[in-house]
């Protein structure tokens, strides 16, 4: 009886938006059967024109709803982008913003209900009700958290919101500083203390570590959560080869003092033993040379593929994390 792969039946996954999404996709594929809860970042969300906007709620939600568009990796299929372009006839502002007419409808909703008193967490289970992403997406906090970035180009020493550095920017100016606002105060729900309880795996997938990641630990009470559960919990890198493999991981990571390897992000989340959050650490096969680092640190750690190039080699990434820590 040797090698048998043990199925986890609970498992937690804390997400942001397209790389958690994608990691889901393997990750339902290789467990089928098993309840998945993902705990999802809400520091990207903006007030957007009236309209409460949840960039990585909506990309988890479309991705696995099968409503996304696949070639830009957010929004809906078959979208228009009228309202936006009659915002632009008035002047309105965010025009840099991707706000199209059938996303519109999920803002629209969730606005209303947000202002009819129900928490975020009710509101994502509304939405989820159409688009049946077959996991329990769970805002990580009801509270309103938004990432801002201090930033100083052209125009002068500024604030501007993480969407605005990110899709305006494009994150080529340096993040000078990070400033969770409402991060501190905010508090993470009992849906989320209790998946993460009662989990039998937890899992961080390739996800930005400093504005997806980093934020849902942000949120107080919940890395105690992690650290006093009794599931194991298992990282794999975003970063491969000291670069990340799309978005803005290497400016978030240096404007918080940490390197871009995928050594340095598993030592900075730390082992769960010493006080920190893994278990286990997946790095790709280009990175082997940091598992005796990560090993000495009291992480399990191990190289394997770590491309999501198709969902059969994101399932066997899943899988190879879900051996590492069972
Ligand atoms: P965002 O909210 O849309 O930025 O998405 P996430 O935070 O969930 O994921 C972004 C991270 O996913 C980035 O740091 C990327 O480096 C990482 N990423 C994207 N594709 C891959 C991949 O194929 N393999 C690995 N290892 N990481 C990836
Ligand atoms: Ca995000």
């Amino acid at each position: 009886m040797q090698n048998v792969f043990q199925s986890p039946s609970r498992v937690v996954v804390l997400s942001g938006g397209m790389g958690g999404a994608k990691f889901l996709q393997g990750l339902k594929h290789l467990l089928p059967d098993a309840h998945i809860t993902v705990v999802a970042n809400t520091c990207d969300d903006m007030w957007v024109h009236g309209l409460r906007v949840c960039p990585d709620l909506d990309t988890v939600m479309y991705t696995l709803g099968d409503g996304i568009d696949r070639d830009r990796g957010w929004g809906r299929t078959d979208e228009t982008w009228s309202t936006k372009e009659d915002l632009a006839a008035y002047g309105a502002g965010l025009e840099w913003f991707g706000l199209g007419d059938r996303d519109i409808a999920t803002h629209l909703l969730r606005t209303t209900l947000l202002r009819g008193g129900a928490t975020l967490t009710e509101v994502t289970a509304r939405l989820c009700e159409r688009w049946r992403p077959g996991v329990e997406l769970l805002p990580m906090t009801d509270d309103e958290v938004e990432t801002h970035v201090v930033i100083e180009d052209a125009e002068g020493p500024r604030t501007i919101h993480f969407q605005e550095y990110w899709v305006r920017l494009r994150a080529e100016v340096p993040a000078r500083e990070l400033i969770f606002q409402g991060l501190a105060q905010s508090a993470p729900t009992s849906a989320v203390l209790t998946a993460i309880a009662d989990a039998d795996l937890v899992i961080l997938p390739p996800s930005n570590p400093v504005v997806s990641v980093g934020t849902i630990l942000g949120v107080p009470g919940l890395s105690d959560a992690i650290r006093s559960t009794s599931a194991p919990v298992v990282g794999l890198s975003p970063i491969v080869g000291g670069a990340h493999v799309r978005g803005m991981a290497e400016q978030m990571l240096a404007s918080i003092g940490v390197g871009v390897s995928a050594e340095a992000v598993g030592l900075h989340y730390g082992a769960r033993s010493t006080g920190g959050v893994l278990d286990g650490w997946l790095v790709d096969t280009v990175d082997a040379s940091a598992v005796p680092a990560l090993q000495a640190a009291a992480i399990r750690a191990v190289a394997v593929p770590l491309m999501m190039t198709d969902v059969d080699a994101t399932a066997a990434m899943a899988r190879s994390a879900i051996e590492l820590v069972r």
